[in-house]
């Protein structure tokens, strides 16, 4: 009995496993929430609203980019997991070089047009700490920037080392909670968000995931609705 419970274990664990490994695109949306935590640590007279906005704007653009046809994201015929998810297209949400003149251009405008020069830097850092993070999780989906096609980055943290990219990612929403000084149920929202997503490598729920398939607005709608919870969660619990 006990033997047959452990082999079960043993398989779903390593089911699991594989699932992770087959995941290329976004990273954690609770997780980009929790760099804002590091970010207001440092600019305590900030709003930490407009930090969890700047550290979401790159996925924000996406989702807008994709309603309007601009980015696309498509899916296999028969989406099983998450790893069949495409995020095909997206050279102006997530390129280096928009991203980078995103964030100067948004310190430039808040520092010296509005006159806030800590809101310009704290933007400025958030838009950066996406691009930062993207760059490690993201397996080479990231242009160099718009109409540039051969050369695309990403260090592909979780197409090379899953277990420990998925442990890693985890650690570092609890590092942002450690380090802002968080309250439990802010660390019980990071750690539940970052589990909440490991249904979505197991295919273990067949409707939800049949439905997606071939409808990617509707992935869109679902990342969506995940930014905006993880912001908010987030900034009340803060
Ligand atoms: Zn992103």
């Amino acid at each position: 009995m006990l033997i047959q419970w452990g082999f079960k274990a043993l398989l779903l664990l390593s089911k699991i496993i594989d699932m992770i490994s087959q995941r290329r695109g976004l990273m954690f949306a609770i997780n980009h929430a929790a760099t804002a935590l590091i970010i207001n640590k440092f600019f305590k007279d900030v709003p930490i609203i407009w930090i969890l906005l700047s550290t979401q704007f790159m996925e924000l653009l996406w989702v807008l980019f994709n309603y309007i046809g601009i980015e696309r994201t498509s899916t296999e015929k028969d989406m099983k997991y998450v790893g069949d998810i495409h995020l095909s297209y997206m050279p102006y949400s997530h390129s280096l070089l928009t991203m980078a003149s995103m964030s100067i251009l948004s310190w430039f405008i808040i520092s010296k047009g509005f006159g806030e020069p800590a809101i310009g830097l704290a933007v400025c850092i958030g838009i950066l700490s996406h691009l930062v993070l993207d760059l490690i999780t993201h397996s080479r989906d990231i242009a160099i920037a718009p109409f540039i096609k051969e050369r695309k980055l990403g260090l592909g943290l979780y197409a090379n080392f899953p277990v420990s990219a998925f442990i890693l990612e985890i650690g570092y929403g609890i590092a942002c909670w450690w380090i802002y000084g968080g309250s439990i149920a802010l660390l019980a929202v990071i750690l539940l968000f970052n589990l909440a997503n490991l249904p979505m490598f197991v295919a273990s729920i067949p409707g939800a995931k049949q439905k997606m398939a071939n409808r990617p607005l509707l992935i869109t709608s679902f990342i969506f609705v995940q930014i905006i919870v993880t912001l908010t969660l987030v900034g009340l619990l803060s």
